[in-house]
């Protein structure tokens, strides 16, 4: 196969955006994605919650995400490509406890132009149908269930439709004159000498080496002059073997879909008005274990789910079919439903008729992601949870890093300088993610 001055493996949502803005900013470099599935993100963006939020504890976080955010109304409404942005809210419902701790990342949003509105009880209560603020049963004492004492209401934050962003880049990137290679998985990177003597045995240790294409797995070898690794929790499958750290590690998280069906009480819970635009409830995030509620109207269901970072079990070097990672019905049963009904007792009878499995990519350092550089190699990833909503800006740093390497500095959409280093572990400076959901 020919050789490309680019070819980046993997078409999630961080390995097609960084694809686009490769060709998008470099149109005469020959740029290739190879992907092992069959289409753009049908891997862990696929199987996203799809969410995005600029409420994060951590500055760059908020950088990221906010420029990307507003990069994907852009695409909506100005571009007028339906990627299903629709900014129905996060609202995070606190017990007191909750809300102190949370006082200075609040103020620190706040004051960097982050829109946060605060709701009392009452106003919950009113807004919210069915909302239990009391925590007094001997169930909610038995699992420590607090009361909910506020909310934080963030409208910049939603929903949007991965499937259909993971396209708009690749429709994008094709018209620019890039290529798509599906169904074709890269089983190891090459490596080459700078400068070959050619002896058998390269490269030495004395040499200056560097990766310089990739062999894919039924044996066919491309060059490359710049390799940028995109396999999100796969990724280190190619990193490892030539020494490399990934710095991530994947684990599962789930998702479960409760219908509505003709209940009419979780229907009033739906389309709880006053929120915003869609007239939906917003993104609810229960006072335990990160447990959220997502509407999804179009669907009549809610999407549940929650963090469980403690004793899901790390997965180093993950299966290649995501089908090995199911959701888990009695977690939904034991865990999910005994919280969730105490909160919003409308859920009493209702279970999941539909769930599915995925694969979060943990940086464990401080849960922020990562752009890092090797000769001819780009890596991106450790996006914990949130790649999603920062795809554009990621895409963009990789860029920036190709352009001119770890020390340049990339305008993110918006106009927003931030400079690629951050993001390396050279020179990182990041400030570490709490708010993990
Ligand atoms: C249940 C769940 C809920 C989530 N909710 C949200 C959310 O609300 N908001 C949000 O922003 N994020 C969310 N995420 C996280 C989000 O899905 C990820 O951050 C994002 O998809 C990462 O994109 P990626 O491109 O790195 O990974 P992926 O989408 O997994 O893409 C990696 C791609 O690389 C391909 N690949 C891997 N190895 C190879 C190889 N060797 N050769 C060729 N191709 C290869 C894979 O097939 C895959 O398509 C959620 C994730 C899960 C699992």
């Amino acid at each position: 196969m020919q050789d490309y001055d680019i070819v980046v493996v993997g078409a999630g949502i961080l390995g097609i955006s960084s694809a686009y803005h490769l060709k998008a900013n470099n149109p005469d470099k020959t740029v290739l994605v190879v992907e092992m599935l069959g289409d753009v993100g049908q891997g862990n963006t696929g199987r996203s919650n799809a969410m995005f939020r600029n409420m994060f504890t951590s500055k760059e976080n908020r950088e990221l995400a906010d420029s990307a955010i507003d990069f994907y109304s852009h695409i909506q409404h100005d571009l007028k490509r339906d990627v299903g942005v629709d900014k129905i809210g996060y609202l995070w419902l606190m017990s007191e406890k909750q809300l102190s701790a949370s006082e200075r990342h609040l103020r620190r949003m706040e004051n960097s132009g982050v829109e946060v509105r605060r709701m009392g009880e009452s106003e919950l209560k009113s807004r919210i149908p069915g909302i239990e603020t009391n925590q007094d049963s001997d169930e909610a004492r038995v699992m420590s269930l607090e009361d909910v004492t506020a909310g934080l209401f963030g409208p910049k934050c939603g929903r949007l439709a991965p499937d259909r962003l993971a396209s708009f880049y690749r429709d994008g990137f094709v018209a620019k004159g890039g290529v798509m290679l599906f169904n074709r998985r890269v089983a190891r990177l090459l490596i080459r000498p700078r400068e070959s003597t050619g002896f058998d045995g390269e490269p030495f240790v004395w040499q200056e080496s560097g990766v310089s294409g990739v062999g894919l797995a039924d044996g066919e070898t491309i060059g490359a002059g710049t390799v940028v690794v995109a396999c999100g929790a796969w990724n280190n499958e190619l990193l490892d073997p030539i020494g490399i750290d990934g710095h991530a590690k994947a684990k599962k998280r789930q998702l479960f879909a409760v219908p509505v069906g003709t209940d009419a009480s979780l229907k009033e819970l739906l389309f709880a008005r006053g929120f915003n635009e869609s007239g939906t409830l917003p993104f609810l995030i229960l006072p335990k274990s990160g447990l959220f509620v997502k509407p999804v109207k179009e669907s009549n269901e809610f999407w549940v789910g929650c963090e469980d970072e403690f004793n899901r079990p790390f997965i180093s070097y993950p299966e290649h079919d995501l089908e090995k990672y199911p959701a888990e019905p009695k977690y939904y049963e034991y865990n999910l439903h005994q919280v969730l009904r105490e909160y919003l007792p409308q859920f009493e009878r209702s279970r999941p008729d539909r769930m599915w499995g995925g694969l979060y990519s943990y940086n464990t350092l401080d849960n922020m992601p990562y752009v890092f550089g090797h000769e001819g190699l780009i890596v991106v990833g450790g996006d914990s949870g949130s790649g999603v909503m920062k795809g554009d800006s990621l895409g963009r740093i990789v860029d920036a890093f190709y352009r001119g390497g770890e020390g340049s500095e990339v305008t993110l959409y918006g106009g927003r300088p931030f400079k690629t280093s951050k993001l390396g572990f050279r020179r990182r400076d990041v400030e570490r993610e709490d708010w993990i959901l």
